[in-house]
């Protein structure tokens, strides 16, 4: 099954069980000004888990396009990227882990396919501290789908996500971890307001046994080991404690949030521990070395970095989202500008993007076809960032290698800011791979200079006015 057929089957098997399936939200959340982004499929359906009724009952499923600039330094290994879809699916009170335990089993294994012998999971260890139990009923509903498939269903105690690294696996089935798998908005049992609801989380992962395991994330690799051995391919949260003045306290109502990102489960389905090689991703991968003559085989963070970028950018575009210098466009122009720098090591050094956005377009207007709809639009708008950077880009370089052998202030990055359009964060990338020095206190010098421009330029709109 490629990945189109991996989100066609998911949304039909979310039917067959009695799932509505929601729209995508749009990447930019529409009545919620504390994030930028919508990160997960959780994130627009947050309300609804904690007790608002939801128009459209209680089962949805989903698949949830994301973006995570978080994961920006990440994109580059075999299995981040800002932007990407999650599968979803939804219990708003209604079944609970004995439903969904096994439905996301059989989705893999049955329907996808995947190899019961290299699915992997973990389970909450629990919380004594706080006198939360250990989540011994997911363990051992795992354990009884192991064991139907005939594979081994040993399980390690690990306690604690220090102990994990220290004892190591090497391979126990299912691993008991404690805060990695506890789920409560920010993330802390001890932090959360009374009434706050949380609860355990099961994750599951797939083995690649041809990725050698990297001993600097570790002496052992186990499921949550970070060399790329094991790749997480979703998570189920079951949200059952209110938090008490003293304790916790299991909630009347319970949730599932299930997210799992279908790149990876596609990745999976074509035995490819990396997730460039699946169809959303391999042919813009193709333009790109057909553009450069350069092979993904040398370049393969950069021609990472450049597709997912672009893809990134191509649907903040289509939910409306225009290059600019704060805010979401902010972002969107970063993404941009690291593209073409990128791009710029492959020798691509004239205006490229109208080669790649039609592939993009290709790949998703089946499913989303707002994407085809706009790609003229989208087009037109990615192409005119490009064509500014392109004008600066070299002289903006050039200027940044000048100060080599200095350390770079604050103010400096300001004016490659300001003068030649470099993002901050791609300067000081920049200045990192250059071997040159940055300022300790760049930050604070960088936002005088920005806030100081900021008064100047409302200041000069108001003698105007
Ligand atoms: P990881 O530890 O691999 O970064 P995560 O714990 O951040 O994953 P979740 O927030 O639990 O991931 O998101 C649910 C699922 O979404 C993950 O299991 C994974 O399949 C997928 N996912 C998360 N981040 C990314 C990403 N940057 N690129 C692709 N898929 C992702
Ligand atoms: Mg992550």
């Amino acid at each position: 099954m490629n990945a189109d057929e991996i989100r066609r089957a998911y949304l039909d098997f979310m039917t067959e069980r009695g799932h509505v399936i929601i729209p995508r939200s749009p990447l930019v959340p529409k009545d919620d000004p504390t994030t930028l982004f919508t990160g997960s499929g959780m994130q627009p359906l947050l309300p609804y888990l904690l007790g608002a009724q939801h128009p459209a009952g209680t089962r949805l499923a989903d698949s949830q396009t994301c973006l995570r600039v978080q994961d920006i330094e990440e994109v580059g290994d075999n299995r981040h990227t800002t932007f990407f879809e999650m599968l979803g699916n939804w219990s708003l009170g209604d079944y609970f882990k004995q439903e969904q335990i096994p439905q996301v089993w059989t989705f893999l294994t049955a329907k996808v396919g995947l190899d019961p012998d290299r699915i992997y999971v973990s389970c909450f260890s629990g919380d004594p501290k706080n006198d939360i139990p250990k989540d011994e009923e997911s363990a051992q509903l795992w354990t009884g789908l192991f064991q139907e498939a005939g594979v081994s269903s040993d399980q390690v105690d690990v306690g604690t996500e220090e102990h994990a690294a220290a004892v190591g696996t090497g391979g126990a089935r299912i691993a008991f971890y404690g805060k990695k798998n506890w789920w409560c908005r920010g993330g802390k049992a001890e932090d959360m307001p009374v009434g706050e609801p949380g609860g355990p989380d099961t994750e599951i992962f797939y083995l690649f046994p041809t990725v050698e395991h990297d001993p600097t994330f570790g002496e052992h690799c186990h499921q949550n080991c970070d060399c790329g051995r094991f790749i997480e391919l979703g998570n189920s949260v079951f949200m059952e404690y209110r938090r008490t003045e003293t304790g916790f306290e299991p909630l009347p109502k319970k949730n599932v949030d299930y997210g799992g990102g279908l790149a990876r489960i596609a990745a999976a389905a074509i035995d490819s521990p990396d997730v460039f090689r699946i169809g959303l991703l391999w042919p813009i991968i193709e333009r790109l070395q057909e553009l450069s003559g350069r092979s993904y085989e040398d370049e393969t963070v950069s021609m990472r970095v450049i597709a997912d970028h672009l893809r990134g950018a191509t649907f903040l575009a289509v939910d409306g989202v225009m290059p600019g210098n704060k805010a979401q466009g902010y972002v969107m122009r970063r993404l941009l500008r690291r593209a073409i720098r990128f791009a710029f090591d492959l020798g691509l050094e004239e205006n490229f993007f109208p080669q790649i956005i039609p592939t993009i377009a290709e790949i998703y207007e089946a499913h989303y076809p707002e994407v085809g709809e706009h790609a003229e639009y989208v087009e037109k708008v990615l192409v005119k960032e490009e064509q500014a950077f392109r004008r600066t880009l070299r002289k903006g370089l050039k200027q940044l290698r000048a100060y080599r052998g200095t350390t770079v202030t604050g103010a400096e990055l300001f004016v490659l800011y300001d003068t030649y359009g470099f993002p901050v964060e791609l300067s000081t990338e920049e200045a990192g791979r250059q071997g040159i020095v940055v300022s300790e206190t760049w930050r604070d010098e960088f936002d005088e200079h920005m806030t100081a421009q900021r008064e100047r330029s409302q200041r000069s709109t108001t003698l105007h006015v």
